[in-house]
């Protein structure tokens, strides 16, 4: 009897890691993805440990900027994700977890610093969000220098889709039919029967990463923030989940933090992040936190990709993913280098 309810009990039991990664002590550093993503994980970490006057803040920015510079992964910063037209553009948030307040950019053109453009937002302005050609009118008033964020290779990646008849897109219910043809397109009638034609003819172009991280101060402070150049080959206009608070990452400090990465479209639809940091407030591990923000989504998206990495206010952390496997980075307390963790994805089948 006491056997049969265990089994029963394991069977009912999703899949899960539900691995506890204690912390290993202040300062503390987690961002999404290992790889070249690493160097920004060091950066913030020394910036936090070699100055006293370095705050939680300041962290993400050096994190989030040494990423945006270093182009990693050719997601974040210029010269990545070119849109249908073959423009760069990015999309940026940061957020102070003792105040709450956040400064985020969303399709910033031709200004290359993301996270220190969102950061002015946040300083410099009572508002949340600037987008487009005004968010590059304020960075420009704000000192940063306007420039071309094509270079020959995104340049070259995107000659290369026109050349394939611009396959895949994320055009849908348009014609000409979107997974034959670059356009241009007109709205068909939104009828069932084109809208399971779209779903079936015209997947989506795989192409998702970013930079969220999350930094605490010795003292507790606590921060978090985003950078991207968005989704590849996006519908100019395209603004994805990383300047949406609660999305693209969260923080509130009398808890913990959260940075995700993923597909933004569906991921923003269900703020993943604000999510996890209040599944910790309710008692939930960082894990446990993480696993629900993403099954969530699974439940309703089933393909979804997406890597959700959650900290307590101690630093004890943990993640999730779904449709691809997830790493992610962490530095704290003493250690001499950073440590990449690797999340295999949870699958819509978890949630029978
Ligand atoms: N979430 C970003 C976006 O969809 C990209 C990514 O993280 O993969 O814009």
């Amino acid at each position: 009897m006491v056997r049969e309810s265990i089994l029963l009990a394991l069977v009912a039991l999703p899949t899960s890691t539900l691995s506890l990664h204690t912390s290993p002590g202040l300062p503390f550093v987690i961002n999404t993805w290992g790889g070249p993503f690493t160097a920004a994980t060091d950066a913030a970490y020394l910036a936090l440990i070699n100055s006293a006057t370095v705050s939680a803040l300041d962290a993400v920015e050096i994190g989030c900027a040494t990423c945006e510079r270093n182009q990693c992964d050719g997601t974040v910063g210029f010269g990545g994700s070119p849109d249908e037209s073959c423009e760069t553009t990015l999309d940026a948030m940061i957020m102070d977890g003792t105040t709450m307040k956040s400064g985020a950019v969303a399709g910033l053109r031709r200004v290359k610093h993301a996270i220190a453009v969102a950061r002015a937002v946040l300083h410099h302005t009572r508002h949340s969000l600037l987008v487009g050609d005004l968010a590059t009118q304020f960075a420009v008033e704000n000192g940063f220098v306007e420039e071309n964020l094509s270079t020959e290779e995104s340049k070259g990646r995107c000659e290369e889709w026109r050349a394939r008849n611009c396959q895949a897109n994320y055009r849908m219910n348009v014609e000409p039919d979107p997974s034959t043809s670059c356009g241009p397109y007109k709205p068909l009638p939104l009828d069932q029967s084109a809208l399971a034609w779209a779903v079936a003819q015209n997947p989506e172009p795989p192409s998702h990463d970013t930079i969220s991280m999350v930094a605490i101060h010795s003292s507790g402070a606590m921060a978090a923030g985003t950078s991207t150049n968005g989704a590849s080959f996006k519908v100019p206009g395209r603004v994805g989940d990383g300047p949406i608070v609660g999305s693209g990452s969260y923080v509130d400090g009398d808890v913990g933090g959260c940075g995700a990465t993923g597909d933004g479209d569906i991921m923003m639809r269900f703020l993943p992040c604000y999510q996890a940091v209040e599944n910790l407030r309710r008692g939930m591990s960082p894990t446990e936190a993480a696993e629900d923000a993403v099954r969530r989504m699974l439940r309703k998206y089933p393909d979804i990709s997406s890597g959700v990495v959650v900290v307590n206010k101690k630093g004890d952390h943990g993640a999730a993913a779904s449709g691809w496997t997830f790493t992610y980075a962490y530095r704290g307390g003493e250690m001499n280098a950073t440590a990449v963790v690797t999340v295999p994805p949870l699958t819509a089948k978890d949630e029978l």
